[in-house]
């Protein structure tokens, strides 16, 4: 990994440009190809066999420091973090070479939406929001968006789920019931659906690809799982060209962890399939014993955009998936705009009542 990548111009470090796609400088406006390898195919790693190599501190978390190459400050870089700007002169920094960590991102999908570009989607996004305070909506614009690769984890697998359960098929019968109708009985029928049960048991197979686990969990949660889909065809070889002028985060949950996650997204699949297996037109599942062979991962980098404002004493963060442009954030809610809402609907339907009553009266 280069520490450095002066400007050929001016000697200044270059970045990664999303609009443009190649390092650029924002010195004298320098570009420069980033080197790609066109038949780059993301290829896995075998599970078990890298985490007989770990050792109790292998997933430890780190917090690098770090000289700048450009002003010279010793930097403290976040918790997990690996690469980053300058807190003193938003140089890029790449500290890439002083990481710890045993798995590295071996693919990344580089950014695609700019700054201004993740302002505008995040501008349309603040005014499609009902109730939203008018403070938020101007600070958005004075706000500095943070360029941040999130490390995720993707597994592969096959699964055999051994089962028992019950299959149960329908069938129908003609039920007879007496009816009063005008004070006398009178004989019906009516058909009805029944189930029979029998017992069943067998295999099922599953193939799993490319199940997607963020694996740092410093931005929240909830907001990262809903900035798919990713289409992680574009993905490229991970190279610190890409990364430059962005902070990268290296992973906080631990190779099997995100493995364990990764079982929870099969379950549906797995349970689907065995109901397939066994046929007829309900099931019941009794037991299942699942097995995950052939069990490979990765480590990749996704782009997002992040920013956050503070209103009434509260933080909201907000994400923008810096390849497709979706945003996802918590939001505040105007308790002055709520109030008259509630009041104009109020209006209205006094008017309402008092037509209503003034019509039939
Ligand atoms: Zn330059
Ligand atoms: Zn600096």
């Amino acid at each position: 990994m280069e520490k450095h990548k002066p400007c050929p111009n001016c000697g200044n470090e270059l970045e990664f440009s999303a609009s443009r796609g190649e390092l650029h400088c924002r010195h004298c406006d320098t570009g420069q190809e980033v080197l790609r390898d066109p038949d780059f195919v993301p290829s896995g790693s075998d599970y078990l066999e890298t985490l007989a190599r770990f050792d109790e501190n292998s997933e430890r978390p780190e917090q690098i420091a770090i000289d700048c190459g450009n002003c010279a400050a010793h930097i403290e870089l976040p918790e997990n973090v690996v690469a980053d700007r300058c807190p003193y002169c938003d140089s890029p920094i790449i500290a890439t070479e002083l990481c710890t960590r045993p798995v590295r991102p071996t693919a990344v999908m580089p950014f695609a939406i700019d700054r201004e570009e993740a302002t505008e989607h995040y501008r349309k996004w603040l005014h499609s929001r009902w109730f939203m305070p008018n403070r938020v909506k101007r600070e958005a614009r004075t706000r500095q968006f943070k360029g941040i690769y999130l490390p995720h984890w993707t597994y592969d697998s096959d699964t055999t789920a051994v089962y028992t359960g019950m299959r149960g098929e329908y069938y129908w019968v003609t039920v007879n019931y007496t009816e009063t109708v005008n004070g006398r009985s009178v004989q019906r029928s009516r058909r009805e659906r029944r189930t029979r049960w029998y017992p069943a048991a067998g295999t099922a197979f599953n193939l799993f690809r490319d199940l997607l686990v963020p694996a740092n969990r410093t931005l929240p949660p909830e907001l990262v799982d809903k900035l798919t889909p990713w289409f992680l065809d574009g993905l490229e070889q991970y190279q610190s060209d890409f990364i430059r002028g962005h902070q990268e985060q290296s992973y906080d949950l631990p190779l099997a962890a995100g493995f364990g996650q990764a079982k929870e997204m099969m379950e549906p699949e797995i349970r689907e399939e065995i109901r397939r297996d066994i046929g007829g037109d309900e099931q019941q599942i009794l037991t299942q014993s699942v097995r995950y062979k052939n069990i490979s991962y990765k480590l990749i980098l996704l782009p997002v955009w992040e920013n956050h404002f503070e209103f009434q004493h509260k933080i909201y963060t907000f994400l923008i998936n810096a390849r497709t442009g979706e945003v996802q954030g918590k939001r505040p809610w105007s308790a002055v705009k709520l109030t008259f809402f509630i009041l104009s609907l109020a209006a209205v339907a006094a008017v309402f009542i008092y037509l209503i009553i003034n019509h039939s009266g």
